[in-house]
């Protein structure tokens, strides 16, 4: 493995909007520009927005409820996804910060200098301070049931992986993916189900609840509550889904689409040595996590409620302002 002689001061995991923000922080705070990496496993910054936002939703700064109070360099209003992106693409730019995609990290250790050693698909770097942004959604929430191979293909965990029109669908979920996801595909011409093991819709912000229920008050969606999936099987070109209760008949689909969420990287967050209360790591105030110089930020803080874009600015705004109080790489701050 390539072992890149030049070290950086901050080193930053996912090009999300934290680790975006994260960069901005620290240009604004002083760091040189060519001594922060942003490492960034995607082709493309802002992976997920690309990969599991609609590119006709609106992206709400009031996300789930969380207070649309910016406390950092970045902040955004409700944009289109496009806007939202260009706004992400004009930081990331100005930002001036060594950018490299396609390029994974799978390991973080401890030199012996101290330094943290980030190992990646392109080589091995070293800085005083990393923070990880890789957020929750690299590995979707999965169904208990097994999906068998044959139907693999028709079954989603997203709605851009495949253009979905004039479609049977069943959706999966009862949080704010799922109603946007039904509202894309109704939109889409797809007769859209969805399936939701509570007993009424209320996890959803309220605007995306009340057009969801609007959608089925118009019979352009049909909403199963307190229903659970049992088993999903091939039925010739169609899928079926089996309900564990006797009231919902075998439901045929031509595609299934889950919104389960996604959980925090445990294992991979474990094995750098990073502590956890529970299911989730053990944090700071300002997400510094038990492993000295190694900080967390965006979604990967938002615990089981999840984040929002504006959370994400803020913790990576918190977390800078703290690696400037303890770690001498923002000029003209005292050393720790
Ligand atoms: C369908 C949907 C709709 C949403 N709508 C809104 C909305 O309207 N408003 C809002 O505020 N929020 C919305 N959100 C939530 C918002 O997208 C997230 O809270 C936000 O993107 C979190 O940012 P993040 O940087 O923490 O993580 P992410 O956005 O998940 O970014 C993580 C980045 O890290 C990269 N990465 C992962 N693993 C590695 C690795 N090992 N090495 C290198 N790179 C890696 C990923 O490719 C990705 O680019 C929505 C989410 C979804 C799924």
């Amino acid at each position: 493995m390539e072992s890149h002689g030049m070290g950086f001061d901050l080193i930053v995991v996912g090009a999300g909007p934290a680790g975006i923000a994260l960069a901005c922080e620290a240009r604004a705070a002083g760091v040189p520009a060519g001594r922060i990496l942003v490492l960034e496993k995607a082709p493309e910054h802002s992976w997920i927005i690309r990969k599991y936002c609609p590119a006709s939703k609106p992206v709400l700064a009031n996300y789930k409820g969380i207070e649309a109070r910016c406390e950092g360099v970045l902040c955004i209003p409700d944009w289109t996804r496009e806007e939202t992106l260009t706004y992400l693409d004009r930081a990331i730019a100005d930002s001036g910060a060594v950018v490299r995609y396609r390029d994974e990290v799978f390991r973080i250790a401890r030199e012996a200098d101290g330094r943290l050693r980030v190992e990646s698909s392109g080589g091995v770097w070293r800085a005083p301070v990393v923070v990880i942004a890789i957020g929750i959604l690299g590995r979707p929430n999965k169904p208990s049931y097994p999906i068998p191979r044959a139907i693999k293909s028709r079954v989603f965990f997203d709605v851009t992986s495949e253009q979905i029109r004039g479609r049977d669908v069943l959706v999966v979920g009862g949080g704010d993916t799922a109603m946007e996801y039904c509202q894309f595909l109704v939109q889409e011409g797809n007769r859209v189900t969805l399936s939701y093991r509570g007993e009424a819709i209320n996890r959803p912000n309220p605007i995306n609840r009340d057009s969801v229920l609007a959608l089925e008050r118009q019979g352009k969606l049909r909403i199963l509550l307190a229903s659970n999936i049992s088993a999903l099987e091939a039925a010739g070109e169609k899928l079926r889904a089996r309900f564990a209760e006797p009231a919902f008949d075998p439901l045929e689909v031509d595609r299934v689409i889950y919104a389960l969420g996604g959980t925090t990287p445990e294992n991979f967050l474990k094995s750098i040595g990073i502590e956890f209360d529970g299911p989730n790591p053990r944090l700071t105030k300002a997400f510094a996590t038990s492993v000295p110089g190694l900080f967390l930020a965006g979604d990967l803080t938002a615990g089981s409620r999840g984040g929002s874009i504006i959370l994400a600015f803020n913790t990576a705004a918190a977390a800078m302002r703290r690696i400037c109080e303890d770690h001498h790489i923002c000029p003209g701050r005292p050393e720790a």
